[in-house]
């Protein structure tokens, strides 16, 4: 929890002439919607208090000024063309405030270009006019550290030339680009955001296209991707619409954060890229609730200690569905899921060890030796005290203690810890969510239990009759019982969240909408939308208001929920207040 992150500030997301293009009178160019308007492409990264620009084009005064930028630590360029350098001449008020030069980082062709059309920087003949300070630092294609952030260059084709796209903890930005060879495409596996060049429908020899970025998409499975350097081919909204909900179109303002840390990889075989000797932790982990956390804190630790990989052992399908389908458990969470959430507690690499009924076979020992000692070089093993393992379950903690000194590895058994007067457990997180104690559910899972999908079009009830809701499609098994809760809201593609109240049911209010199947999710936000809604949401339930129930007609239930309302805004502010308190003190 509260591992660091990389804020992400989009401040241009057009192509090389920007949108408008200057006498174009195309719709898009006339465009009344801002996201329409795009300067010439950029971001700026902002962690652990330092503010880092990738790119620096002609519209860095105004992109900065937008922000109101008071400090600038470094540029990262991608290139040279025009479109991503021309605003170097503007860091000279950071150079006044800070005293210091500014640090520029690029490939040695980029500085090349950069000295030959910022001649005067470089050239010793001082004028009296003030000129930049920079200081070059040329960079060879292999990952630094930039402020305690591992940034990796990801080279990529742009026509002929060359361009480099950046990555940074679980983010990654390419712009222009054609192409993205083998090699680099390893380096961006396990994201959790992509920027990616999507100039326009038509081919274009030096950019990539909406058709080409969805293949990279298709391929690297990003959790969410953005799509910039956009021609004025391509309108906002139309496009956005067309696009699958994981992927949006950037605009100039977007804000979002990714992970500073690396998303743990995950393995599904032995050897390579698995990192070995590691100290490991094994389980199911479904929901990595606060008791798996303690876990995976103390492998990080030892890790940490002698210099070794942290490692998690996790099984798909979960075993049961091998070995007693009839009692196999609705998960919490998806096994990518799990592994982001791992990362936050500090563990660096998952593997994913296929369940059969060969593996449910192995006797404890074998267990051990094969899997845990030979197959991932396991030097340090931690895991609960009612740890079981090998065939029928057999093993524990006891015969665990006897093999670790038989074999030669360390190990720790933790006492489960409790929340609610009982053992934290991932069974007794479903049976809470299943009762709709979601305030416990949260307790246990040390976060709030949150349901992510598509906002969808409703039944048209909600805006028409009561007041406007998001209808959530969800994937996940599983729902808190029906009921109203307290909620957030969250657009899982930028910073916007919202205060909310969630109706979990089966609109029992209206005729013929009660079957089974129709079982939704409809959100109402407690503050007002301002921009565009969001394609997709995750909803966190925080307390549970009321029992779902029927009215006699649609106003009785508006009246109920306009209380609920209340009472959720009533909740939020003390929320507020409370978290203002702990800030103060
Ligand atoms: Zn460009
Ligand atoms: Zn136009
Ligand atoms: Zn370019």
């Amino acid at each position: 929890m509260g591992a660091p992150r990389v804020r992400i500030d989009v401040l241009g997301t057009g192509t090389s002439v920007g949108v408008p293009s200057i006498g174009c009178g195309c719709p898009v160019c006339t465009s009344p919607d801002p996201r329409d308007k795009r300067l010439r492409a950029s971001v700026l990264l902002r962690y652990h208090g330092r503010n880092v620009l990738i790119d620096a084009g002609p519209d860095l005064r105004q992109q900065l000024l937008r922000l109101g930028l008071t400090r600038l630590d470094a540029i990262l360029f991608t290139h040279a063309h025009a479109d991503h350098i021309l605003g170097l001449d503007d860091v000279r008020p950071f150079n006044f405030r800070q005293k210091e030069a500014i640090p520029i980082y690029g490939t040695r062709e980029t500085m090349a270009t950069i000295r030959q059309v910022f001649r005067y920087i470089f050239e010793t003949l001082h004028s009296q006019s003030t000129i930049p300070r920079v200081e070059v630092n040329t960079i060879d294609g292999r990952p630094f550290d930039l402020f305690g952030l591992t940034i990796t260059p990801v080279p990529v084709k742009h026509g002929s030339g060359d361009c480099l796209g950046y990555r940074f903890g679980s983010g990654a930005y390419l712009t222009d680009h054609s192409a993205i060879p083998p090699e680099s495409m390893k380096l961006l596996a396990g994201l959790d955001a992509l920027f990616l060049d999507a100039l326009r429908h038509r081919d274009h020899p030096t950019h990539s296209t909406v058709r080409q970025s969805l293949d990279t998409v298709a391929e690297l499975q990003p959790r969410r991707t953005y799509f910039t350097h956009i021609s004025h081919e391509l309108g906002h909204e139309d496009t956005e619409r067309s696009l699958p909900s994981p992927v949006a179109i950037a605009f100039d303002g977007l804000a979002l954060d990714v992970a500073a840390r690396e998303p743990a990889r995950v393995a599904r075989s032995f050897g390579p890229p698995w990192r070995s000797p590691c100290a490991l932790t094994i389980g199911n982990f479904d929901g990595v609730h606060r008791g798996h956390a303690e876990l995976m804190h103390l492998v990080a630790q030892r890790a940490g200690l002698e210099g070794w990989a942290a490692a998690a052992l996790t099984f798909d399908p979960h075993p049961a569905r091998i070995v007693a389908p009839e009692r196999a458990p609705r998960l919490l969470t998806s096994i990518e899921d799990r592994a982001r959430r791992m990362t936050e507690e500090g563990i660096e690499q998952v593997f994913v060890l296929p369940f059969d009924r060969e593996i449910a076979a192995l006797s404890p020992e074998e267990f051990v030796e094969r899997i845990l000692l030979r197959g991932l070089g396991a030097r340090h093993i931690v895991v609960g005290e009612d740890f079981r393992f090998g065939a029928k379950q057999s093993g524990d903690v006891a015969l665990l203690e006897t093999l670790s000194k038989r074999l030669g590895f360390g190990l720790q058994a933790i006492r489960k810890i409790d929340s609610h007067h009982q053992h934290i457990s991932s069974t007794a997180i479903r049976r809470h969510l299943d009762k709709g104690e979601v305030s416990a559910a949260a307790q246990a899972l040390g976060r709030p239990y949150a349901i992510e999908g598509e906002v969808v079009r409703g039944h048209g009830i909600g805006s028409k009759q009561t007041v406007p809701t998001l209808n959530l499609a969800w994937t996940s098994p599983v729902v808190p019982a029906r009921g109203v809760y307290v909620t957030k809201t969250r657009d899982t593609h930028s910073l916007r969240e919202w205060p909310s109240v969630t109706n979990v049911g089966f609109r029992p209010t209206f005729e013929g909408a009660s079957d089974e199947r129709s079982l939704s999710i409809e959100t109402f936000l407690l503050t007002p939308l301002e921009d565009a809604p969001p394609r997709r949401i995750s909803v966190e339930f925080l307390h549970r208001l009321r029992d779902e129930r029927k009215f006699e007609d649609p106003s009785a239930l508006r009246e109920q929920i306009l209380r609920d309302v209340t009472r959720s805004n009533a909740y939020h502010r003390r929320v507020a207040r409370w978290v203002q308190t702990v800030r103060d003190c």
